[in-house]
């Protein structure tokens, strides 16, 4: 019997149909396309990109050994050039806004060598990559107009990749999106009736319950959300509440890089070639709600298809129910690795 569920930060019902996983076409791996072009991503290559921004370890003089690279996208999607738009600035009021495309958008090259998974990355370039991601999330924090950093990761062509090497990017804008808006509003609100982090108050129910857990560390929780939209949607979080991504310490990047590689692969296991998105919700620069807002990352295997259905009503269809997607991650976890560990 299919089930509607609210997911209680967006508002929004999901439709658990675990009768449409039985259609042919659901859960079928992508085909993978290999470049036959020169990687720009891969050593010796750097020359085709811009100049880096950062490099991990950070470097010593003479040496240009990297494991992580940050770069400047060569297509940015907004400038970081104030004032290249001299129209009127409309802050409001009239119906239809305009505002300049000022922002930052950055790439993270995750490893010198051709590696496309995150799930393939050495554990020290996993974890230099979170470093990276903390600090550019630090960096564009320090640097107003800008109001929110949007960190994400497109795996393979299926996730939106158009380079197949792996990389996340960071889109650093003015205006706090719509996903973040959502989430802040439903935790305030929350806050304001039962003085506390919902998000707080979320993992504890899941911790307790176990039925949608996929792991727990000293520091981490991961399960499927009980609304999940996609199927095998994991959710990470800390345990402590914590608003901000850009101040989580080393050993604790330490931590969720291996516990990222784990379910990743757990992931790949069930589903080979598997595309992925992740992208990390962390508080807005202001940070003026940091009682309130508990930073997360959210992983999206991309094994269905949003189609007509879910844009035209915003609600999710989802073949997985949460409860069996938790429950063969775990079991993909506990029968051994997939892949060699480095
Ligand atoms: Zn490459
Ligand atoms: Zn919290």
């Amino acid at each position: 019997m299919p089930e509607y569920r609210r997911d209680p930060l967006s508002g929004s019902w999901v439709i658990l149909a675990r009768e449409r996983a039985e259609r042919p076409s659901e859960f079928v791996s992508q085909p993978v396309h290999r470049r036959l072009e020169p990687c720009p991503f891969c050593a010796g290559n750097e020359r085709l990109t811009p100049d880096p921004l950062a490099i991990y370890p950070p470097r010593t003089a003479g040496e240009d050994e990297w494991q992580v690279r940050v770069v400047a996208n060569k297509y940015p999607a907004l400038l970081a050039a104030e004032g290249t738009d001299d129209r009127e600035h409309d802050g409001g009021g009239k119906l239809c806004e305009v505002r300049p495309g000022f922002g930052w958008h950055e790439v993270v090259v995750e490893s010198p060598q051709h590696a496309v998974s995150f799930a393939d990355l050495t554990s020290a370039q996993a974890h230099w990559a979170f470093v990276a991601y903390r600090d550019r999330l630090r960096a564009m924090a320090e640097s107003p107009p800008l109001a929110y950093g949007l960190l994400f990761k497109n795996c393979r062509g299926g996730a939106g990749a158009t380079l197949e090497h792996s990389h996340s990017q960071v889109v650093g804008m003015v205006v706090i999106p719509t996903s973040i808006r959502v989430e802040l509003d439903a935790a305030a609100e929350f806050y304001g009736r039962q003085g506390k982090c919902i998000f707080c108050h979320l993992s504890e129910r899941e911790l307790a319950d176990g039925s949608r857990m996929v792991l727990s560390t000293e520091r981490f929780v991961a399960f499927c959300p009980f609304a999940s939209r996609f199927a095998y949607e994991v959710w990470v979080l800390p345990r402590q509440h914590a608003a901000r991504f850009d101040m989580v310490k080393l050993d604790e990047l330490e931590e969720i890089s291996r516990l990222f590689q784990q379910i990743l692969r757990a992931l790949e296991k069930i589903f080979p070639q598997v595309p992925y998105n992740f992208w990390i919700h962390t508080v807005p620069f202001d940070r003026s709600t940091h009682d309130y807002y508990h930073w997360h990352i959210e992983i999206v295997p991309r094994i269905t298809t949003q189609a007509g259905f879910e844009w035209g009503a915003g609600c999710f269809m989802n073949p997985a129910a949460p409860e069996d997607a938790a429950d063969t991650i775990r079991s993909a976890m506990n029968s051994g690795p997939s892949t060699v560990n480095h």
